[in-house]
């Protein structure tokens, strides 16, 4: 009999943590969903996240070869510390090591966003192909490179901030420090922030955006925008347009920097559909230098929300 590898993967987010155990081919074998509470402290979630791997293992009956954990943040990945994550509270935690001794097992510490596009690269959307770039459109941007089927990892294992990419060098000021970041235009919180401040200074020509928020401009978010959108409010159209724009004239930059072949797009947001992606489609072609952009397609991700957990498992391959 053939003895099947598997291995673990763990997503840790801000709020909760999604783990896996995974086949070679990133397929899902057994997962266990919990909420971080990182206000426990570092000590208390990698402890939580050992057990989720115990019990996955124990459940599965198969033997895990290594640990992968994908987590926001700066880190340096010779040694898997985590040396600073503010949706965790944690600043230089030894993340990798902790879970090494705990678990004996060899563990891989990625940045999430990363982790995600080696996932989707290597079991998702991205399979077959060797230069590959995912984005992701949920309250900020991220994203990841993969090239020559080796993820651009950086200095920090922080590449592919495409997010904090400048679109506008005199616009707006942007939590990382910088003014004029894609993420100030395109993302979801963005597409929120621009329906309430619309809807906001033109009540009439925003009351769509305003009755799906109970007529409070304030709680309209991208949901609204889209729902109203969707319906034809023209006000929610062009800002759905501007966005759409916006992300166009950022990925043309990406692919100008990464020449892949393909770009998967996802995130919460990138599924507003044709009103965002069709302006972003029109402006990306209408930038982007053809002899790299003309054949690149922009597809849907394949593996949703376990990618970043399935990524992480994989990488520690
Ligand atoms: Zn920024």
């Amino acid at each position: 009999m053939v003895f099947e590898k598997a291995y673990a993967g763990i997503d840790l987010g801000g709020t909760k943590m999604l783990a896996v155990i995974a086949d070679a081919q990133g397929k899902v074998l057994a997962s266990e969903e919990q909420p971080t509470l990182a206000d426990e402290g570092a000590e208390s979630v990698m402890s939580r996240m050992a057990g989720m791997v115990r019990r996955l293992i124990a459940l599965g009956g198969r033997q895990v070869s290594g640990l992968g954990v994908a987590t926001a943040g700066t880190l340096d990945p010779e040694d898997g510390t985590v040396r600073y994550a503010g949706n965790l509270g944690w600043t230089q935690v030894p993340l990798g090591r902790t879970l090494e001794r705990e678990l004996g097992l060899k563990v891989t510490v990625e940045n999430d966003a990363n982790a995600a596009a080696y996932g989707e690269w290597k079991a998702g959307a991205g399979r077959g192909t060797r230069n590959c770039v995912f984005v992701t459109v949920s309250t900020g941007i991220g994203g990841g490179i993969v090239e020559g089927g080796r993820l651009i990892r950086g200095w920090t294992a922080s590449a592919g901030e495409i997010g904090h990419l400048t679109i506008d060098w005199n616009g707006p000021a942007c939590g990382c420090g910088n003014v004029g970041c894609l993420e100030l235009y395109a993302s979801g919180t963005a597409i929120g922030k621009a329906g309430a401040a619309a809807a906001a200074a033109d009540p009439a020509a925003g009351r769509a955006m305003l009755d799906l928020a109970g007529g409070d401009a304030a709680r309209i978010t991208s949901r609204e925008v889209a729902a109203a959108a969707e319906g034809g409010n023209p006000l929610a159209l062009k800002l759905l347009r501007n966005a759409g724009r916006a992300l166009g004239a950022g990925l043309a930059s990406v692919v100008h920097l990464a020449n892949p072949e393909l770009i998967v797009l996802g995130g919460g947001a990138s599924k507003i559909g044709a009103p965002l992606l069709g302006p972003m489609e029109e402006e990306f072609r209408r930038r982007v230098i053809p002899s790299l952009g003309e054949k690149v397609r922009i597809v849907p991700p394949e593996l949703g929300v376990p990618a970043g957990a399935i990524g992480a498992a994989l990488m520690a391959e």
